[in-house]
């Protein structure tokens, strides 16, 4: 899977602009499956434009009730209505700034599920982390607060995006060793809870500064099973670079 984070960017009006001269270039990749993730306001031009296409569109974000008095929030259920697909989960911005916990990432996860889009829920340690040799204890944390409280049923159907902090947005991208590593170590963490051949099939994605000169070599890697993309995401050229690699 090759799944684009276009982050707080792009008007409606850029969103029909940017599938114009995206899907052409794609229309012949059947390798992997391509999603856009676009604001809110990008939603309903992303998926009319996508329709007919090898394009699905997702959210960056959702709220896990299905209406009521949340103002501001968004709801699975809505998402669901006009035709989204995916949505990310516990991107490291939403921890960072929204204060997103564990607790959270289960409850939006499930949410998702309960109205038929795939999660995307993510990982990730800080650069105080890794540099502490904490990594694996934090992705451990993560992992066992926010992923292994759902069913296998529900874990079947998410996809987990391993997104280091300080390699995103930062230019600083994981080598493909460093994320292989840390691939492996989530792996394991998945046949512990729910077995081996949920281990074997479920999708890991690596994000994180990735960019058509450095995909193929992150994707060369067995343990890798596609990238989540900010900023090279943004640019039709690029992220086309970045599925055909
Ligand atoms: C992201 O936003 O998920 C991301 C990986 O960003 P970037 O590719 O810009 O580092």
């Amino acid at each position: 899977m090759m799944a684009g984070n276009w982050k707080m960017y792009k008007t409606p009006a850029e969103t029909h602009a940017f599938f114009e001269a995206f899907k052409p270039l794609v229309a012949s990749a059947s390798h992997c499956d391509i999603v856009i993730c676009a604001p809110f306001p990008d939603l309903h031009a992303a998926i009319k434009e996508a329709e007919g296409s090898n394009v699905a569109v997702g959210a960056q974000n959702l709220y896990w009730g299905k209406e009521g008095a949340v103002t501001g929030e968004v709801s699975g259920h809505m998402l669901q209505s006009i035709g989204c697909r995916y949505v990310i989960v516990a991107h490291s911005e939403r921890r960072q700034y929204f204060g997103e916990s564990e607790p959270d990432v289960v409850r939006k996860t499930q949410a998702a599920l309960e109205y038929n889009l795939n999660p995307i829920v993510c990982v990730g340690e800080r650069l105080e982390e890794r540099e502490s040799g904490r990594t694996e204890e934090v992705l451990g944390e993560m992992f066992d607060g926010g992923i292994a409280p759902l069913t296998p049923e529900q874990f079947a159907k998410i996809v987990i995006a391993y997104e280091p902090v300080w390699a995103i947005g930062t230019g600083k991208t994981a080598t493909p060793h460093i994320a292989a590593d840390a691939h492996r170590f989530i792996r394991k963490k998945v046949a512990s809870k729910f077995g081996d051949a949920a281990a074997e099939t479920t999708r890991i994605l690596y994000g994180g500064s990735v960019k058509p000169d450095n995909v193929k070599g992150l994707m060369f890697e067995e343990e890798i099973d596609g990238a989540l993309v900010g900023g090279a995401s943004l640019d039709p050229k690029s992220f086309a670079g970045i599925v055909n690699f």
